[in-house]
This record gives C-alpha cells, structure tokens and sequence, in this order.
C-alpha cells in the first residue's frame, strides 16, 4: 500500500479527524475509534513504515515510539497503574491497518495475556 492510500498517514495529515493525546516531531498518538479497555491509544510514527519489522529497521525510530507509548502512559495517568504494549501482525492477530502502529491499552484491569 502506497503511504497516499494510508488511513493512518490520513490521520497524521489532518484528512481524518482524529482525538490527539500526544504528539511530537516524530510521533501522532490518537485514540483508538473502537476501544479495546478505557485506554486504548494508537502510537503512529509520522514516517509511513507497513509494520513492526519494517520499524525495527530504524531503532531511533522504533525507541522513539516506545518512548511515546510511555509518554501516553503517563499523559493519560496510568503509568503507575499499568499498561499494555502491542504490535499486531498478520491475519491472526487481526491486523488491519498497514501502517505500523503501537497500541496502547489500560485504564482497568485488562484479560489474561494472550486470551
Ligand atoms: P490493527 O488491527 O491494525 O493493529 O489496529 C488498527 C486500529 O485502528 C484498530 O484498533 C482500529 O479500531 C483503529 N482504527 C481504524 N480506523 C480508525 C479511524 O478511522 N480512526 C481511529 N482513531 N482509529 C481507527
Ligand atoms: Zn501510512
């Protein structure tokens, strides 16, 4: 998919509208339309990359959304209460938008790892 077809790139854009939490230079973390717990943020690097893999080419790159995944932690006041960190990838983890993304989810105590 090309980055001019890219929801998320979109997003970034201002094309879409969309519920910033955080945001740098390198970053646009929004909130998730279709929550999965009372936190559930989206960590997008602006550089258009189709997933995790991708993203680990650039390590800066990929610390920096690391680092803004706990900087909406501690925004959104959960970062003592805890968090959770995913990638999705590929079609059994339900992956749906190609523009590599980091979800994070808190707020409440969240399911069992993996269930
Ligand atoms: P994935 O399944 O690819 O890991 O995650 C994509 C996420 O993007 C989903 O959790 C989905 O709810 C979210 N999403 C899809 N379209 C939109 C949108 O237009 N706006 C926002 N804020 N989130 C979206
Ligand atoms: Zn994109």
């Amino acid at each position: 998919m090309s980055a001019s077809d890219c929801l998320f790139c979109k997003i970034i854009a201002g094309d879409i509208p969309s519920t910033v939490v955080y945001q740098n230079d390198t970053v646009y973390c929004f909130r998730d339309i279709n929550p999965q717990s009372r936190v559930h943020v989206l960590v997008v690097p602006r550089e258009h990359h189709e997933d995790a893999r991708e993203l680990a080419g650039d390590p800066k790159l990929l610390a920096e959304v690391l680092l803004a995944g706990a900087e909406v932690a501690r925004v959104e006041g959960i970062d003592e209460s805890g968090y959770r960190f995913v990638f999705n990838t590929g079609d059994d983890a339900c992956r749906t938008v190609f523009h590599a993304h980091l979800h994070v989810l808190g707020g409440e105590q969240l399911a069992g790892f993996g269930r």
